[in-house]
């Protein structure tokens, strides 16, 4: 973004000094600069929303026209063609950039405004170009005085200025999104943390109670984890644990949740789910750990302690209880097991 406002603050300079210095430095290279600089905004759209955009087609119709332009300023000298030149070419970058904003896979309330001003631009250059186009007579800087002539000069300054707020306000969402994320998630495993799990399970008891729904919790252990670290060390430790909470999230549906409890201990939360589907839920996970091979990995096995919201007295801290009851005696029992309380 910053090549772009250099871009054009070079251009307004070039203008100033028309009627000074040759046509080439005082309109041909200015004029050009615009349509450059809204080229590096579009780049820099496509690399803030992840697109893989193409910027040669843009660049090669600027090709196009700067020969264009180049034929009605220096061979014939034809104002109105160059109007034509210029709004045509500016009307299909700026509606470009309002596209590339319009395939962001998130769009909130920063993205909708910056595309809204981008499409706003290119209708004023739109208009601009079909009311020229359309224009019967000899058309001159000097006789060119329409309405949307005025238009096109007074509010493309605070498009200019509306589009840097708008860049402005995406990478501020964007930002916030990111640490509001690194909060709540663990960074090893991407699994949410704890205390933001704890949260949840809070909420979920509560919309639970209120409904007459169910929900169940997986209080999950991975077995003899001081020995995977002794033998081969912690950084294949951690290797596990990351694997670990990668095989749970895949066989979790949407509405279910994962966090880190603490270093080799997962808590899983099942909305509407009763003892029997979560107790299934923890086999299938038990399972799949159970008969994982990855090759960099030495296997391992999980523990699973299940349970169950008690819709008749039931807080957060009795049901962590009873799950980790339940998880005790699966370790009791040999490990490598479920167990519901
Ligand atoms: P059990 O089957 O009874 O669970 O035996 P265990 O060896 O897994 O015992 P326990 O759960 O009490 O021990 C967990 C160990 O996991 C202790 C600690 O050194 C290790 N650990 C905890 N967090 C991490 C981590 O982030 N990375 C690694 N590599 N090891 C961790
Ligand atoms: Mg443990
Ligand atoms: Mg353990």
């Amino acid at each position: 973004s910053w090549r772009f406002s250099l871009l054009m603050v070079v251009g307004a300079i070039g203008f100033t000094t028309r009627g000074q210095l040759p046509v080439l430095f005082s309109s041909f290279l200015p004029t050009l600069l615009i349509p450059v600089g809204v080229i590096f905004m579009h780049r820099s759209l496509g690399l803030f929303g992840k697109l893989a955009l193409s910027e040669r087609p843009l660049v090669a119709l600027l090709g196009g026209a700067a020969i264009a332009l180049a034929w009605v300023t220096f061979v014939v000298d034809d104002y109105r063609a160059r109007v034509i030149v210029v709004s045509g070419l500016l009307a299909v970058l700026f509606a470009a950039c309002g596209t590339s904003i319009y395939g962001y896979r998130i769009k909130r309330f920063p993205e909708w405004f910056t595309c809204a001003i981008y499409a706003a631009t290119a209708a004023v250059m739109g208009t601009r170009l079909i009311s020229v186009l359309l224009y019967e007579g000899t058309l001159t800087l000097e006789n060119d005085t329409s309405a949307i002539h005025d238009i096109y000069f007074t509010s493309f300054p605070f498009s200019l200025v509306a589009m840097s707020l708008g860049f402005l306000m995406m990478a501020n969402r964007e930002l916030q999104s990111r640490l509001e994320s690194q909060a709540l998630h663990d960074p090893m495993s991407g699994a949410y943390r704890r205390d933001a799990l704890l949260e949840m399970v809070q909420r979920e008891i509560a919309a639970s109670r209120r409904h007459g729904r169910s929900m169940s919790i997986l209080m999950m252990d991975l077995d003899n984890f001081k020995a995977i670290n002794d033998t081969h060390g912690h950084l294949v430790g951690d290797n596990v644990i990351v694997h670990f909470a990668a095989q749970v999230t895949q066989l979790l549906r949407t509405q279910d949740v994962i966090g880190r409890y603490g270093g080799e201990e997962f808590l899983v939360m099942l909305p509407q789910t009763a003892l029997d589907d979560a107790l299934a839920t923890a086999e299938r996970i038990r399972h799949r750990i159970a008969e994982s091979i990855a090759t960099d990995l030495p296997s391992y096995t999980v523990s699973i302690g299940v349970a169950c919201l008690d819709t008749n007295d039931s807080d957060t801290l009795s049901l962590l209880k009873a799950a980790d009851k339940a998880l005790y005696v699966a370790k009791r029992a040999g490990k490598n097991r479920a167990v519901a309380a």
